[in-house]
């Protein structure tokens, strides 16, 4: 093909070829393709690897313009690698669903993908071609997911009286507990755990066994101490009222809801308005002040006793507002009026000629927090109408703690909310995992051809979780694999695992460390199906731009 090639002469007027360089188009081909991927995955995985469990060790996240933060969150860590390679992208991916549908976990799904990758590579060394890995993978994945099913407990929820579900013997509050397990939280386990509770118990209709996280909202601001941290029936905004001199608490608050702003159309005159005599000027004064108490006479006419409004205003209209007993809120946020009127059961109200009494929003009182150390403000809505808005409000001295924190809570509250859902499930530290792996090993002997091998690949992927484990404990890895394997064999426990904490146990339902039947069940499902997927790819073509 000589289409990208030009024939020329040199300065003695022999003739050559120029070939288009294509070495910016990379191309990579067949099981080489799929053998690079693996590698690349394994890097990615690797990075991973040492944050995993209780004893993982944290990562410092460098970003770009030089902030830093500190984490062990798989989902974090993974979004903040500046990755070029295609496939460590779709680690990324992979563990970005994770935690869009469980919140946890992330970093399980990550290294057991790698591990299953890294099986994959030695079976294609023997000669095995791709596919009939991805399929005997995908049938030993069937088999483990079936032993999920076998193991799994049920977690206990006082559903007759909720607030039990706090204290610290019930089940749902030891499983928000353990969630916090590794974070940055641990001198606040247990009011983190009882918050993650309580507000997704506020929130849950536990007869449909739902739970709407558009409901739940986490805020953070900085200053104070974690333990100042706390859940407020209602929603809290990072404002103030308008003018100093407005009470800082309003009872019993009635709300106008606006979207219109707070100043007078201009005056529709055909020609440009020019205000050049003292008259006219006065004359648009008596016109901007006359369309001011119309505003104003609508909103009392309503019975609003307290005003948010989406737009700013000026001095003149805050000071009628002031005047007439309207404490107001300006510039407020599209999705923050959207919240407020979510929680009060008002109604967002376009134009002033529509407020009527039935579209307030209510709350119960309304204050205005002030934040000694920083001199900053928050609105608190309390009390609201709708008695499912839910606050948790995060303080912290840095932005870092702050942001680990709500990191923290969140897995938290999806732990939570994932056992309203569901409340079966299986107990951790890789006690799960060497069960099925295990059940899996035993299934190989059965199978015919090259599945043995798969199977057996699988089985030994699912170790390397109980094993990372170990090794970021300071354990022997094999040693306490072993140990593990035979135990839960001879005395036929399935809660057997790795002690990352020192107790001098392995039971690990003694210990109550649990992860979701959910959570566990999608892990191994999305690390199978991405493997799958990678093994299938015999292609990978980087078109760059062609160069002369
Ligand atoms: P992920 O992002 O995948 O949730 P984590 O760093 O939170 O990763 O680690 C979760 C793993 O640590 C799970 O296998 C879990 O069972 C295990 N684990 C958590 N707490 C303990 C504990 N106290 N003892 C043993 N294993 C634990």
């Amino acid at each position: 093909d000589m289409s990208n090639a030009i024939v020329a002469q040199d300065e003695m007027g022999r003739p050559f070829i120029i070939v288009k360089d294509q070495g910016s188009k990379k191309r990579t081909h067949g099981t080489e393709a799929v053998k690079s991927h693996i590698l690349a995955a394994r890097q990615v995985a690797s990075i991973l690897k040492t944050s995993l469990g209780p004893r993982g060790l944290d990562k410092i996240l460098i970003s770009p313009d030089g902030e830093i933060n500190i984490t062990n969150d798989g989902a974090t860590i993974m979004s903040q690698m500046e990755l070029s390679n295609e496939i460590a992208k779709l680690l990324v991916e992979l563990s970005k669903s994770q935690d869009d549908e469980i919140g946890d976990g992330t970093t399980g799904v990550v290294v057991l993908t790698s591990a299953l990758l890294d099986q994959a590579l030695e079976l294609i060394e023997k000669g095995i071609h791709p596919i009939k890995i991805a399929h005997g993978f995908e049938k030993a994945c069937k088999i483990a997911l079936e032993q999920l099913d076998k193991i799994a407990d049920t977690v206990s929820i006082d559903l007759e009286n909720l607030e039990n579900n706090t204290k610290p013997e019930s089940e749902l509050f030891k499983a928000a507990k353990t969630s916090l397990g590794s974070k940055i939280v641990s001198k606040c386990h247990d009011q983190f755990a009882r918050m993650a509770v309580e507000t997704v118990l506020n929130v849950a209709d536990l007869e449909r066994k739902d739970v709407d996280f558009e409901l739940i909202r986490v805020e953070g601001k900085l200053g104070g101490s974690l333990e100042d941290s706390k859940v407020i029936n209602g929603v809290i905004i990072d404002k103030d009222f308008s003018h100093p001199q407005m009470p800082k608490k309003v009872e019993n608050a009635k709300i106008a809801i606006l979207t219109c702003p707070f100043e007078p159309p201009k005056p529709k005159t055909k020609h440009k308005l020019e205000v050049s005599t003292v008259e006219e000027f006065k004359k648009l004064q008596t016109y901007e002040q006359d369309k001011f108490k119309e505003m104003i006479h609508w909103v009392k006419q309503s019975g609003a006793n307290m005003v948010v409004c989406q737009w700013g205003f000026d001095d003149e209209a805050n000071h009628l507002l002031l005047s007439n007993e309207l404490p107001a809120v300006r510039w407020v946020g599209g999705t923050e009026i959207e919240t407020i009127a979510m929680a009060t059961n008002g109604r967002i109200v376009p134009r002033f000629e529509d407020l009527t009494e039935s579209k307030l929003g209510h709350a119960g009182k309304v204050t205005e927090l002030e934040f000694g150390t920083t001199r900053d403000h928050m609105l608190v809505i309390e009390d609201c109408d709708n008695p499912r808005a839910v606050t948790a409000l995060i303080r912290g001295s840095s932005k870092m703690i702050v942001d680990e924190s709500i990191r923290a809570l969140h897995d938290s509250l999806c732990v939570v909310r994932n056992l309203i859902k569901d409340s079966r499930i299986v107990y951790g530290g890789g006690s799960a995992e060497i069960s099925c792996s295990l059940r899996v090993m035993e299934e190989a002997d059965k199978q015919k051809g090259i599945d043995q091998y798969a199977f057996r690949s699988f089985s030994q992927a699912l170790d390397v979780i109980p094993m990372s484990l170990a090794e970021n404990s300071g354990l022997d890895p094999i040693e306490t694999l072993t140990q593990l394997k035979a135990d839960h064999v001879l005395k036929q426990n399935s809660k057997l695992g790795v002690d990352c904490l020192g107790n001098n146990n392995n039971d690990m339902k003694e210990l109550f460390v649990i992860e979701t039947l959910i959570g566990k069940r999608q892990q191994l499902l999305l690390a199978t199906q991405l493997t799958r997927m990678i093994l299938k790819i015999n292609d990978v073509i980087i078109s760059g731009k062609d160069q002369y």
